[in-house]
């Protein structure tokens, strides 16, 4: 019998400007999946952390992503998966997506690696709709590819890794809930011409200062006339940690997800654990509690270990 371990990173999609079509990859929180290959068809799923998700696996974001692989291959294959999720739930750190790169990532390495990237996105994808409803692609790709991933579009596929400088990140996750179905709905239907403007420099300014390294440009690019002055009234202390965070030194940031986790990019460590600083100042005087991660981009991705079952 193979047991395999894998690690899937938590992700920051929506990169400001890049509404639904930016992510980046985290090197911190990630989700610890161990997965076995079952000769007969049927998934079955633990959980080893405090979360409950649900076991049944059309429920479960895992369990819907090895059954669209089961229904691809047929035959007698299935998938018993333990699940420790360090990525919470909600907290828009690309949790569901988590599950479902690392379900699809496991079952092809299972398989002998029989599918190629696209396929794999395309089976996670699954997993995404199961969660909020729609497909989309902005955590997952990132989940898979590691850094930086731009979608150009989903039908049909088209992804696109950006190469990055070596960024940091530091994110807070207030501990309040905002749903998906709620930060999506509040959105406007149309946008002003002018914005829309506006919004596409930057998202080219955003891919190109990555392209080029260029953090200034970066900075200047990490605006979001759209969708952030909509949706960061759903998060308390936005506007403050924002503020407190660029005069700590980060390049910028935004809502990570659709909330209500909000990430900074920083040029180094030092400025990074500065932001960090900032934001638990305004978490801590507005008295809700919070995680906070320093950490940098993920460029690998999904990653899988092959464990050894020694039978006695
Ligand atoms: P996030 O942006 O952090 O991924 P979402 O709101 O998109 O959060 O997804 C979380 C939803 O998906 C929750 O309703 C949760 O119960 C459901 N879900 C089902 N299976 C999983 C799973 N394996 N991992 C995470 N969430 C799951």
């Amino acid at each position: 019998m193979r047991k395999i371990k894998v690690y899937a990173p938590g992700t920051v999609a929506n990169l400001v400007c890049g509404f639904d079509i930016l992510g980046l990859a985290l090197n911190e929180p990630c989700d610890i999946m161990e997965v076995t290959l079952l000769d007969e068809p049927k998934v079955i799923i633990h959980n080893r952390d405090e979360f409950n998700l649900p076991t049944d696996p059309e429920k479960n974001v895992a369990g819907v992503v090895f059954l669209s692989v089961m229904e691809k291959i047929g035959g007698n294959t299935g998938f018993e998966v333990t699940i420790e999720k360090h990525i919470k739930p909600g907290s828009g750190i690309g949790s569901s997506a988590a599950s479902a790169a690392g379900a699809a990532v496991a079952a092809n390495h299972l398989l002998g690696n029989i599918f190629n990237t696209d396929e794999l996105i395309q089976f996670a994808m699954n997993g995404e709709k199961l969660a909020s409803g729609v497909k989309h692609a902005d955590n997952i790709a990132p989940c898979i590819l590691g850094g930086v991933s731009l979608i150009r579009s989903i039908h049909p596929l088209d992804i696109i890794s950006i190469p990055s400088p070596d960024l940091h990140v530091t994110v807070v996750h207030p501990q309040i809930e905002v749903r998906t179905a709620d930060a999506r709905q509040i959105l406007r239907k149309q946008v002003l011409l002018k914005d829309a403007i506006r919004q596409w420099g930057n998202i080219a300014g955003l891919v190109a200062g990555l392209l080029k390294n260029d953090l200034d440009l970066i900075g200047r690019s990490l605006e979001d006339v759209i969708i952030e002055p909509v949706r960061s009234i759903l998060i308390p202390g936005f506007d403050e940690v924002k503020a407190s965070c660029k005069e700590a030194g980060a390049l910028g940031g935004g809502i990570s997800g659709s909330g209500p986790s909000i990430f900074m990019l920083s040029k180094n460590e030092t400025t990074a654990r500065a932001v960090e600083a900032a934001m638990k100042e305004v978490y801590e005087r507005l008295g809700i509690a919070y995680y906070t991660y320093v950490t940098t981009v993920n460029q690998k991705g999904v990653s899988v270990e092959e464990i050894t079952i020694v039978n006695h």
